[in-house]
């Protein structure tokens, strides 16, 4: 019966976050980053890209702000940014 209330991890391409997020967004500071991949590993949502250093970002179509990219990044290359500012 609840199974169709849960929705599988990465699936955030058919759900997009709309208007609704965690007041913070991540912040790629793109200085230090040595593309570990690491924040796109652990995104629940699929929705970080980025191959190259310095050049990974989140698509906040789909981020929910949950804070797990800034978390886990080694370089501390990701801030958790208060979206109304
Ligand atoms: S805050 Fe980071 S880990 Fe969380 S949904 Fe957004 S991009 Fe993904
Ligand atoms: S976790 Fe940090 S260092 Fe690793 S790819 Fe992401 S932004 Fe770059």
């Amino acid at each position: 019966m609840f199974s169709v209330l849960v929705s599988s991890a990465k699936s955030s391409k058919q759900n997009k976050t709309g208007s609704w997020r965690s007041l913070t967004m991540p912040k790629y500071l793109q200085t230090n980053c040595i593309a570990c991949n690491l924040c796109k590993l652990i995104c629940p949502e699929g929705c970080i890209e980025g191959k190259e250093k310095n050049k990974y970002d989140s698509n906040l179509q789909y981020c929910k702000g949950c804070g797990l990219c800034a978390y886990i990044c080694p370089k501390k290359d990701i801030e958790m940014v208060n979206e109304n500012k």
